[in-house]
């Protein structure tokens, strides 16, 4: 294998000469600490940078064993390290020359720890991936400056961030102990009846609306009601209380401006961990929780809504309905379905961002518009057979409406952002005003219909290429020569989780949609892949910037391809 002299010398030579000449140097170089891996040189100063890596041998970085030994601690340690990377090359990044000349980047991280592929560690080996731009002056290659970032700050860099003892000890532990305790708070759950925990103390609200870190001097810290109150002994750092909300149907109610929503959100985004001092790091949420909401416009292929809505228009069929353009309340029973047909537990809606008819339908709407003349079954008569017919939990946030009283088992009220259980004294309601309503929802959910998806309707090529992905931001996403809209999908945080979304299709395309398998045995196919062979297996060659999702956020992407076609 060639050295980091040879490498030097290389890209010397190669000073002056066009842009592409850079091709020469794939490959791998032996230096010093590390081996480093050029694994494709961008075509042109302007294209994306390219991609390289760094391996350095288990014995150099000297990590010790208990901070990687477990899956959880393992992508702790993993984030740490990307993030400390990141930061430390962001600090030392130029530009030198043309387009991303001098740019060194690895992927940009939020307040949710993620299982990335931007680093690996084990026994053997500590190995990163990230993206350099090869310098340039206009379509030139510059030697000097391409040799400076490859032969002096890469290596900098690993010493910098990539060696235990160069790193801080306590705060690699810190960071590891509470991906632990948030992972194992997260299994509790089932066993003490229990679909999300928020412990005292916790801070919910963010900076803004674009500003994801933790609001700091005005927050008020979340306190548990007593009723609600659990207590949990972590393995790190032992006690811990705050609030569970039992499985069931729970009710989040309150004033405008009370902080309902802000809990919501904190509850939806429990289903991933988050760093120390974010504020919600041990607040957590049964796996299968997802986020439901109206998307009007969107299209729907295929879906059996029947459970709640009959009898439209002309006939249309609602056992198989599609539609190139949904109504708030069609999307919104066919995200519910949808997320039933994957396996969701339990279903998280604001009022914020429901169909109001799809919600609710008062006495006196049932008095004007008979119920042969309505084909919506609001949510309201379906959410207790939900419950009783497959075990799926419900957290709903409802200021607006008191009919959910009658079938709620949970009543939160958010006061001055505090939480109040409230339970008893919305039935006492209840039973004082009585229901005036006829439930129109029947016995039973009804069926929650299995779907199989066509290959040849989810094509990612474009023209000559067989395969054309771009994210051009966490929630746009080009399949092919489909525009697939993501800005509904609350639960998909991080371009990486996209771009991992999209190559999870081209990859579940090739090997799984056969015309044969449900959309749920295509996806539990393709989880356990990436779970046993991790997140590479995804794309071609080793790349920084992916990040894992649930099943639940794959599936939203391929139900939005307006090209789908189902049986
Ligand atoms: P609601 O859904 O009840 O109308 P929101 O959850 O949207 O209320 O919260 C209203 C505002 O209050 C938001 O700007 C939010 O950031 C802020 N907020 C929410 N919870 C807290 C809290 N615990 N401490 C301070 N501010 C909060
Ligand atoms: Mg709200």
């Amino acid at each position: 294998m060639a050295n980091q002299e040879k490498l030097r010398q290389q890209l010397l030579q190669l000073d002056g000469r066009g842009y592409k000449a850079y091709r020469d140097t794939e490959g791998s170089y032996e230096f010093p600490d590390f081996t480093l891996s050029i694994d494709r040189t961008q075509g042109d100063p302007f294209a994306s940078p390219s991609h390289v890596r760094v391996k350095v041998s288990g014995e150099i970085a000297g990590f010790p064993h208990q901070l990687y030994q477990t899956k959880s601690s393992a992508i702790a340690l993993r984030d740490y390290l990307t993030r400390q990377f990141d930061n430390y090359a962001h600090s030392i990044s130029k530009r030198r020359g043309t387009g991303n000349s001098g740019l060194i980047g690895i992927v940009r991280t939020g307040q949710e720890v993620l299982e990335r592929s931007s680093v690996l560690i084990d026994d053997e080996l500590v190995e990163v991936r990230f993206v350099v731009g090869l310098p340039a002056g206009g379509r030139r290659i510059l030697g000097l400056q391409a040799a400076e970032m490859l032969c002096e700050q890469i290596p900098q860099l690993v010493d910098r961030t990539l060696k235990y003892s160069h790193l801080d000890p306590q705060k690699i532990q810190r960071h590891v102990e509470t991906v632990e305790d948030a992972d194992w708070l997260r299994q509790q759950l089932a066993e003490r009846g229990l679909v999300a925990f928020i412990p005292n103390g916790a801070i919910l609200p963010r900076r803004s609306g674009v500003d994801d870190q933790p609001l700091q001097s005005q927050a008020v810290a979340f306190q548990s009601p007593k009723s609600l109150q659990v207590e949990f002994n972590c393995p790190n750092q032992g006690l811990i209380v705050g609030m569970g909300v039992p499985a069931g149907i729970t009710l989040i109610v309150g004033g405008g401006y009370h902080g309902k929503s802000t809990l919501l959100r904190a509850i939806e985004l429990g289903v991933y961990n988050h760093i120390p001092n974010d504020g919600r790091e041990f607040a957590v949420t049964h796996p299968a929780a997802v986020k439901i909401r109206a998307e009007d416009g969107r299209s729907i292929v295929g879906v059996d809504i029947s459970p709640f809505i009959n009898h439209l228009p002309q006939g249309k069929s609602t056992t198989n309905f599609s539609t190139t353009n949904a109504s708030g309340s069609t999307s919104q029973a066919a995200n519910i379905m949808e997320a039933l047909e994957t396996g969701a537990k339990v279903l998280l809606v604001d009022e914020d961002t429901a169909a109001t008819n799809f919600m609710i339908r008062d006495k006196r709407m049932q008095a004007l518009i008979a119920k042969d003349k309505e084909p919506i079954t609001p949510f309201i008569d379906k959410v207790r057979q939900l419950y009783t017919d497959y075990g799926v939990s419900t957290i709903l946030v409802m200021g607006g409406s008191g009919d959910y009283f009658e079938v709620a088992d949970t009543v939160i009220a958010m006061q001055n952002f505090q939480p109040e259980d409230v339970t008893a004294k919305a039935k006492a309601i209840a039973q004082q005003y009585t229901y005036l309503r006829t439930p129109e929802g029947g016995q039973e959910f009804g069926q929650i219909t299995a779907r199989i998806p066509l290959p040849e309707s989810i094509d990612p090529s474009y023209r000559q290429k067989q395969v054309r992905l771009k994210i051009r931001d966490v929630d746009e996403m080009v399949f092919g020569t489909e525009d697939i809209d993501l800005s509904a999908v609350e639960q998909i945080i991080d371009t990486a989780q996209s771009r991992a979304i999209a190559a999870a299709m081209v990859y579940a395309v090739r090997r799984y949609i056969d015309s044969k398998r449900t959309l749920a045995e295509i996806l539990t196919l393709v989880m356990a892949d990436i779970e046993s062979q991790g997140l590479d297996i995804l794309t071609p060659f080793p790349q920084c910037d992916l990040a894992i999702f649930r099943q639940f956020e794959l599936a939203a992407a391929i139900n939005r391809l307006r090209s789908l076609g189902v049986r």
